[in-house]
């Protein structure tokens, strides 16, 4: 029988799997072979781990919930438009050079912009 936190590791992974969409917490016990009680307590315990969000979802006339990470593992998506992606100066930047990422401000703007939409998800969820 699996310890309770290899479970929680493997609902945690489960649920990050399922990015941005989430998935109800129906689907997560099936996933584990969980029951709907030792589900719960798992999705609590990582909610208040502060690992995932529970948003209450009205389904098939009953009210469940659906979990979601509140962290994604960084993927090649989130960087194909980095401006060092395609900067003729990136041979000669460095953090000590006289091209550095520090001042960069083709760097700073797209930084700014990632935080901009990020912060436009989160006002939005
Ligand atoms: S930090 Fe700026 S200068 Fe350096 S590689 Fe990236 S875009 Fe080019």
């Amino acid at each position: 029988m699996p310890k309770p936190n290899d479970l929680e590791q493997k609902a945690l992974q489960i649920i990050m799997n399922s990015g941005n969409e989430g998935l109800l917490q129906s689907e997560l016990w099936r996933k584990l072979g969980a029951s709907s009680r030792e589900g719960s307590r798992i999705a609590l315990k990582l909610e208040d781990k502060g690992l995932i969000r529970r948003e209450r979802e009205l389904r098939n006339g009953r009210w469940t919930y659906r979990l979601y990470p509140k962290r994604l593992p960084a993927s090649i998506d989130s960087i194909v438009d980095c401006p060092c992606m395609m900067c003729p100066d990136s041979q000669r930047c460095s953090p000590s050079g006289a091209v550095t990422p520090q001042n960069c401000e083709k760097l700073t703007e797209w930084l700014f912009h990632i935080a901009e939409t990020d912060f436009k998800i989160l006002g939005d969820s």
